[in-house]
């Protein structure tokens, strides 16, 4: 290995230059020596040089270092790393506005380059997420139920199977990328060159062209069609619920994996019941007797009648509760309540024996009433 010539020779400057000075140096050397503004064999060797010696000179640790002990410490030797200009390069950068990469090209042709370009792309993609729409009734809602519904969406080609060419043909190289899938754009400019490396339009950054679209789908891969699919509806799913169905929904293209289908849930409003998360609500009409007298009515519950007691001296409005009729938890075990409110319906049509009968009651309860309030 050659002597190494002086950091501070190298940029010009003495050995108590401010870190401005360096900059400064560095800046205007840089300027000169680039490869494209010279067109001197020699620059792109000398701008390494000063690149070199600015890496260390402007990191006050490194520069402390050198001047101890030159271009090699005892503990650690100053082994130049290519990869580790940074400052170098946000000075650089700085000053002609970028153009670092491409001053790269210039000093190591290819190699920096042709490590970090990609493969062609593959077609493949994965399908499309769907989503439908499921109303269901309270009922279903409560028990549980499967249904099968129709569901618009891609599914593979079955006559390519999802290659997307006619059965028998194959492919060809990209004329247009030779196969690489990326097209580049050289520039190159007072800066440097710069090298622009685009997706190939032809093929999609594939490489490769078919050389016969499948007859089915066009070359798609994929057809659309109206699918059945039948769906498990677990118990005490509510509006808004999503139900995943991993892999049906759309087909991937060119063999990539299917997306998902998600079920939306929607409960239809009943007549009977409201719901509040996993409890019940509805109103039971009583008479006003059962009411005052206490009595055992029959109550629509989701999973069928049940009694309930009404006590003596029961008000109108009234809530009683019965547990575990209401919906079942979607996690968990057990289910909510049904919440009974009672109404006291007051008749609208009497008979003459009924008219009688409350003329009598009216007699009896008015004076009581009036004593209490
Ligand atoms: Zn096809
Ligand atoms: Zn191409």
């Amino acid at each position: 290995m050659a002597v190494k010539k002086d950091y501070y020779e190298i940029l010009g400057v003495p050995r108590d230059a401010t870190q401005e000075e360096i900059k400064r140096a560095y800046r205007r050397l840089a300027k000169k020596y680039h490869p494209d503004v010279t067109k001197d064999p020699e620059s792109a060797q000398k701008f390494k040089e000063i690149a070199e010696a600015y890496e260390v000179l402007s990191d006050p640790e490194k520069r402390a270092q050198y001047d101890r002990f030159g271009h090699v410490g005892p503990e650690q030797g100053f082994d130049f790393d290519i990869r580790d200009f940074r400052r170098a390069r946000e000075t650089f950068e700085e000053f002609f506005g970028g153009g670092w990469e491409d001053l790269f090209d210039l000093f190591f042709g290819e190699g920096v380059r042709t490590r970090t370009r990609a493969r062609p792309r593959t077609r493949a993609r994965r399908g499309e997420d769907l989503e439908y729409k499921l109303r269901l009734t309270l009922e279903d809602a409560a028990q549980g139920t499967r249904v099968k519904v129709t569901v618009p969406r891609y599914v593979i080609c079955d006559r390519c199977g999802g290659t997307g060419r006619e059965p028998g043909t194959g492919v060809r190289a990209c004329p247009l990328c030779g196969g690489t899938g990326q097209v580049e754009h050289r520039q190159r400019t007072l800066l440097g060159t710069f090298v622009n490396v685009q997706t190939c339009g032809r093929c999609e950054g594939t490489g490769e062209l078919i050389e016969e679209p499948c007859r089915k789908c066009g070359g798609k891969s994929r057809v659309w069609e109206e699918s059945r699919i039948s769906i498990k509806v677990p118990p005490g799913v509510d509006t808004g619920s999503r139900l995943k169905l991993t892999g049906e929904g759309n087909a991937g293209l060119f063999g990539g994996p299917p997306g998902d289908l998600y079920i939306v849930v929607e409960i239809a409003p009943h007549e009977v019941f409201t719901r509040k998360g996993d409890d019940l609500y509805c109103e039971v009409p009583i008479t006003f007797p059962q009411a005052a007298l206490g009595a055992t009515v029959k109550v629509p519950t989701l999973f069928g009648e049940e009694e309930l007691t009404i006590p003596p001296g029961t008000q109108s409005g009234e809530t009683f509760v019965l547990r575990g009729k209401g919906i079942p938890h979607l996690r968990g075990r057990g289910r909510g309540d049904q919440y009974v409110t009672v109404k006291v319906v007051t008749p609208k049509r009497l008979s003459r024996r009924v008219r009688q009968l409350l003329e009598q009651l009216d007699r009896e309860l008015a004076p009581e009433l009036e004593g209490g309030s």
